[in-house]
């Protein structure tokens, strides 16, 4: 397992924690194993996400923007840029020179850009100390042709091996037909790469390097099947579980709740554990019932009980 998580993380392992695990990492059962090792069976059906959805048209992002729809747009303000966070006085500044102020606050910025953006700068040994994180490079190469017939039945695969730079690949064109212009004329990987001050990238020739790595693990078998090619750059990849983690939190989150702002989400939160779409989103539910109903938050406070079920509702406990 140690270079599968060097290579996911960017992180020594030495420096992370292991309470994360809990129940997202699926538990192998060891006589079901040995049963298909014995039988030379594939078993596709183990693991909490064995099944799952997705849109068919317009990626991920058409859930959020199907939500989005259901509110009033005058109250709805994207691409602005958060300059500062008055904790004393409950207003937020942005580029534009606006000025918003608050009752109460659900910011997603990544926790550290929250305690720069307030000025909280004593705050900032804790945090370098216990928010530590990755950067992501996501690499899309548009394909022509069909999957091999092996790659047809993927959804997506893990690279522990040095033989590539990237950890994980997903065949893009099997979630949805949709995710390519003609599914019977090409069809498209997506892979990730990781980042940190741990694990160097050369964004140069980080293409390259990716489309080597597709050649030399056989996800593709010739360079001319490439019709396009798009990288995506991340600042914020993976909050990182570090050994600190939890303590810097421990003091960092109930301090901005002092002043009635709830930092909440994958970067906000910063637990991995919690941090996929489904929990972010549930954490920004939880923390307005809890301000309107003052109800308790769940998600972001009790991962292991949320990770247990299929969803994190945690509707049951609010009875
Ligand atoms: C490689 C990768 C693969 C993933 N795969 C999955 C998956 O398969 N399934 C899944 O459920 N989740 C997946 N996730 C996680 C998913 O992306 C997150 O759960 C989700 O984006 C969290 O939403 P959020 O609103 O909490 O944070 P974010 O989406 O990180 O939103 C925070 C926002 O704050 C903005 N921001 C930062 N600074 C400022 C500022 N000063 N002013 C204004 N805005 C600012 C950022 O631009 C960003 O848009 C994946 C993530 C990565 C990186």
């Amino acid at each position: 397992m140690e270079p599968y998580n060097r290579k996911v993380w960017a992180c020594p392992p030495a420096m992370m924690n292991s309470g994360w695990v809990g129940d997202r990492v699926a538990t192998t059962d060891l006589n079901r194993v040995l049963r298909n090792l014995v039988l030379q069976q594939d078993d596709v059906s183990w693991g909490p996400n064995s099944t799952f959805q997705f849109p068919k048209r317009g990626g991920t992002g058409a859930i959020w923007q199907a939500c989005a729809s259901q509110l009033d747009p005058g109250r709805l303000h994207f691409g602005k840029k958060v300059t500062r966070v008055d904790l004393e006085g409950r207003r937020v500044f942005t580029a534009d020179g606006y000025e918003y102020s608050y009752c109460h606050l659900v910011s997603t910025l990544p926790l550290l850009e929250l305690i720069s953006l307030s000025g909280r700068t004593d705050l900032q040994p804790l945090a370098d100390r216990g928010l530590l994180y990755s950067k992501t490079n996501v690499v899309g190469l548009g394909l022509r042709g069909r999957p091999r017939s092996d790659l047809a039945t993927k959804c997506w695969m893990y690279f522990p091996e040095d033989d590539c730079p990237f950890y994980r690949a997903t065949v893009f064109s099997n979630y949805s037909p949709f995710n390519v212009p003609d599914i019977s004329r090409y069809w498209s990987l997506m892979f990730e790469v990781s980042e940190s001050p741990y694990k160097f990238v050369d964004h140069q020739s980080l293409q390259e390097d990716v489309i080597a790595g597709a050649l030399k693990t056989r996800l593709i078998e010739d360079r001319s099947d490439i019709v396009s090619i798009w990288h995506h750059h991340s600042n914020f990849g993976y909050p990182i579980p570090s050994l600190h983690r939890d303590e810097a939190l421990a003091e960092i989150i109930p301090l901005f709740e002092k002043y009635d702002v709830y930092s909440r989400g994958r970067f906000g939160m910063w637990k991995y554990e919690v941090s996929n779409q489904d929990h972010s989103f549930m954490q920004g539910v939880e923390a307005v019932e809890r301000v309107h109903n003052g109800r308790q938050e769940i998600t972001a406070f009790d991962p292991n009980y949320v990770n247990a079920k299929k969803h994190p509702w945690p509707f049951e406990r609010w009875n």
